[in-house]
C-alpha cells in the first residue's frame, strides 16, 4: 500500500453538488457574500503583511507572498472545486510538472513518462532527471505500457498533446496501484470539465492552466490538484521553497476567467465537431485526429471518458510550405503557438524542434461562430 493513499475513497463534490458545469464555473471558489464587497475581490498585492509584533506570523493567514497570498488562495480553491481535490498553483505548466517531478522522485527512482506528450517534459526528464540519478521510461499515451514494477511515478497526458491519443484511465490507475506505483494525469488537453483524473483513480492531478482553462491567451499558470493530504504537504513545500509561484494578479485573472470556462469549452468543442467534419471530408488533409470522431482510434476509451470533447485537432498538410499558404490564406485562424483560447490558432508544431512531421498542424478551435470557422478553413485550403 502506497502511504499518499489516505483520502482517495473520499467523494469531493465541491460547494454545488448535483450542480451542472456552468453554475459550478459560474461560483467556483468565491466568497461567501457580504453586502458591499465585490463577488470576486480584488488582486491582493503583497510581500510581506503586517504582522502582530507579539504574536508574528501565527497571528494571521498571511505573513509572506511566497507561501502565502488570498488571491492565490480563491483561484486554488475554485480549481480545487472543479477538479475534486486541493489544488496548489504554480507559475506555469512547466513549473508544476517539474516540480511534481523533483519533489517526488529520489535518485534510484523509476518514472514512466508519455512519448507522445508535451516535449518540454521529455526534454525535462533526459536533461535534468536522468542526471539526478532517475531511471526514465517513455511509454506511447496509447500504450502498450511497460511493467509497473519498481516505478515509482506514472505520468500520462491524456488526451495528449498534440496527437490526442487517450489512455483508459481506471484501467491504468488499477495498474499501478497494484504495483505501489502513483498515478499523475496531466489533464491540460481536457481540462476538469472534460475529466476528473481523481476520480477516476489517479492520485495527482497536473496541468497547464495556460491554455483552455483560463482561455484567453493573456496569462502562464500551472496547478497540482490531489486528495492525499500526504502529498499536498509534500507539494506545497517544494512550492514554497523553490518559489514557483504566479502573481496575484495572474492568479486574479485566471480566476476571473473560470467563470466563462463551460461556455467557452462548449463552442469550443462544438467548432471542433464542425472542422473535423469538414477535414475528414478533404483529400488534401491526412492523419486527422480529434477524439470525438466515430471512427478515431481514440473514440471508444474516449467516448467513455471524457465529459466533453476537446476543441483541438491535429491533421497533416504534408509539408510546412502548405502549412504557410493555408494560414496566411485564412482569416480566423492565428499562426501561433498554445491552444485552448478565444481565438482559434494553429502551429505547425515541428518549428518548434517538436518530433512530428514537418506538415503535422495543431489546430485550436476559439469561440468563432462555427459557420464562419469552416468557411475560412474551407477556402483557406483550396488557396493553399
Ligand atoms: C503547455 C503544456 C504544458 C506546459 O505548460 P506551460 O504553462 O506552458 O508551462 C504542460 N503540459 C501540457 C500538456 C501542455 O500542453
Amino acid at each position: 500500500m502506497n502511504e499518499f493513499r489516505d483520502r482517495t475513497e473520499e467523494q469531493h463534490d465541491g460547494r454545488f453538488p448535483g450542480h451542472g458545469d456552468g453554475t459550478r464555473c459560474a461560483h467556483a471558489g468565491l466568497p461567501e457574500p457580504v453586502p458591499g464587497a465585490p463577488f470576486l475581490p480584488g488582486p491582493v498585492f503583497a510581500a510581506p503583511y503586517h504582522l502582530d509584533p507579539r504574536h508574528g506570523p501565527a497571528s494571521a493567514p498571511n505573513g509572506y507572498g511566497r507561501p502565502d497570498n488570498p488571491t492565490r488562495r480563491l483561484l486554488e480553491a475554485a480549481i480545487g472545486e472543479l477538479e475534486g481535490g486541493e489544488c496548489r498553483v504554480f507559475a506555469s505548466g512547466q513549473a508544476a510538472v517539474t516540480g511534481l517531478l523533483l519533489a517526488v522522485l529520489r535518485p534510484g527512482d523509476s518514472v514512466v513518462l508519455p512519448a507522445d506528450g508535451y516535449f518540454s517534459v521529455r526534454a525535462f526528464a533526459t536533461e535534468t532527471l536522468a542526471g539526478n540519478g532517475v531511471r526514465v521510461l517513455l511509454a506511447p499515451t496509447a500504450g502498450p505500457y511497460p511493467s509497473f514494477d519498481g516505478v515509482r511515478l506514472v505520468l500520462v497526458e491524456t488526451p495528449a498533446n498534440p496527437g490526442l491519443d487517450v489512455v483508459d484511465l481506471p484501467a491504468l490507475a488499477e495498474r499501478a496501484r497494484s504495483a505501489g506505483a502513483l498515478l499523475a494525469v496531466d489533464n491540460t488537453t481536457a481540462t476538469p470539465l472534460g475529466q476528473r483524473p481523481l476520480d477516476l483513480g489517479a492520485d495527482l492531478v497536473v496541468a497547464s492552466g495556460t491554455k483552455a482553462l483560463t482561455g484567453h491567451s493573456d496569462l502562464l499558470l500551472g496547478y497540482l490538484a490531489t486528495r492525499s493530504a500526504e502529498l499536498l504537504g509534500r507539494l506545497t513545500a517544494w512550492r514554497t521553497a523553490t518559489g514557483a509561484v504566479p502573481g496575484a494578479f495572474d492568479a486574479w485573472l485566471a480566476h476571473r476567467s473560470l467563470a466563462t470556462l463551460d461556455l467557452r469549452l462548449g463552442r469550443q468543442s462544438a467548432n471542433a465537431e464542425a472542422l473535423a467534419r469538414l477535414l475528414a471530408a478533404r483529400a488534401d488533409v491526412s492523419g486527422l485526429r480529434w477524439p470525438g470522431l466515430a471512427d478515431d482510434p481514440a473514440y471508444p476509451v474516449a467516448s467513455r471518458q471524457l465529459r466533453r470533447m476537446p476543441g483541438v485537432l491535429s491533421f497533416d498538410l504534408g509539408s510546412a510550405e502548405r502549412v504557410a499558404r493555408f494560414l496566411e490564406a485564412s482569416r480566423l485562424v492565428a499562426a501561433a503557438t498554445s491552444f485552448g483560447g478565444l481565438h482559434t490558432s494553429a502551429d505547425r508544431r515541428a518549428q518548434w524542434g517538436d518530433d512530428t512531421a514537418p506538415g503535422f498542424v495543431r489546430l485550436s478551435c476559439g469561440v468563432e461562430d462555427s459557420v464562419d470557422l469552416v468557411a475560412d478553413v474551407a477556402a483557406a485550403l483550396d488557396a493553399a
